[in-house]
């Protein structure tokens, strides 16, 4: 997962937007997006260390100089991958939803710097954590939370450009939220997305995410920049949603027939979709439909599921 860690780069999508992707996506590899007009800026998404968002708020500063001062920003979730850079916005106005906002304390940087210098005496999940995670800089980050929230739905005015911010969560976590852009049929997803990744829904419910892949298909996008992965269109959205569908049922068979959330993970085939990165996170997947499915069965805690995905990432 190493290849690819340092070739992240703006591109240019016309119209004044601009989608900042770090290939190849993987743990931590986060995209972002930048939507300007005139003197007027908003960032969509900040990374996941200061170094990585610093490198990439100065390309867009070269890139228009709308960005050189950043007026909004929009977190779309509350991952650290999307939102610890905001220290170095921390002028600007920054919005989430409500139930992101919320999260955003429960994993602070501080905790993953902590989590990682005791990754030795983690066995099997240390080293995943290492691997996942060791290269990023969480030493030193402080967590800048939003100035402002919203619940369901906020238009914002970017120049000429109306910019809609659609509360989809929870589903990947308890807020997402995707940016819309009518007049240039673009759409920031944030993380419903990964494309040619693996999805990993931590909170869910399932149908959510799936109402939000069919909501994106629906807006008839042209330019679709995902959470995670190379940009894509409506058919990167019907991709998830089928993966989401087929985990669905595949895990649903299990429970039914008495298979505990560990057994299931190790159980399920993949087929085409053991290609996407990060297939080990089937493991999140499953233990968060069994939680919907009405699993009384106490449930895997953070490092049991960490030591689960190393074991299926061999
Ligand atoms: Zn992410």
């Amino acid at each position: 997962m190493a290849t690819g860690r340092d070739q992240a780069g703006l591109e240019d999508l016309g119209g004044g937007l601009y989608a900042y992707l770090q290939p190849d996506g993987s743990w931590g590899l986060s995209n972002a997006g930048l939507v300007s007009d005139g003197e007027q800026s908003l960032l969509i998404d900040t990374l996941y260390d200061l170094k990585r968002t610093r490198r990439m708020l100065d390309s867009m500063a070269e890139a228009t100089p709308a960005a050189r001062q950043i007026g909004t920003v929009v977190n779309t979730h509350a991952n650290g991958d999307h939102c610890y850079g905001n220290q170095l916005v921390s002028d600007s106005r920054i919005i989430s939803s409500t139930a992101t906002a919320e999260e955003m304390n429960q994993v602070p940087p501080e905790l993953m710097a902590r989590m990682l210098e005791g990754a030795d005496e983690m066995g099997e999940a240390g080293r995943f954590l290492r691997k996942a995670f060791g290269g990023f800089e969480f030493e030193g980050i402080e967590l800048t939370p939003p100035t402002e929230t919203f619940d369901g739905r906020l238009e914002v005015s970017v120049g000429d450009h109306a910019v809609e911010l659609i509360e989809v969560g929870p589903a990947h976590t308890r807020g997402d939220v995707i940016v819309h852009v009518p007049a240039a049929r673009a759409i920031f997803t944030g993380d419903i997305l990964f494309i040619d990744g693996t999805p990993i829904m931590w909170e869910g419910p399932f149908a959510n995410w799936i109402d939000a892949c069919e909501k994106i298909a629906a807006l008839e996008p042209d330019i679709v920049v995902p959470g995670h992965g190379p940009l894509t269109d409506v058919k990167g959205a019907l991709a998830v949603r089928d993966y989401l569908v087929y985990v669905r049922d595949e895990a649903r068979k299990r429970y039914d027939a008495g298979l505990s959330s560990r057994e299931a993970a190790l159980d399920i085939k993949l087929g085409d979709y053991s290609a996407w990165l990060d297939s080990e996170r089937i493991a999140v997947n499953v233990v968060t439909l069994y939680r919907e499915f009405g699993d009384s069965s106490p449930a895997p805690g953070p490092l049991e599921i960490f030591a689960l995905m190393a074991e299926l990432d061999r």
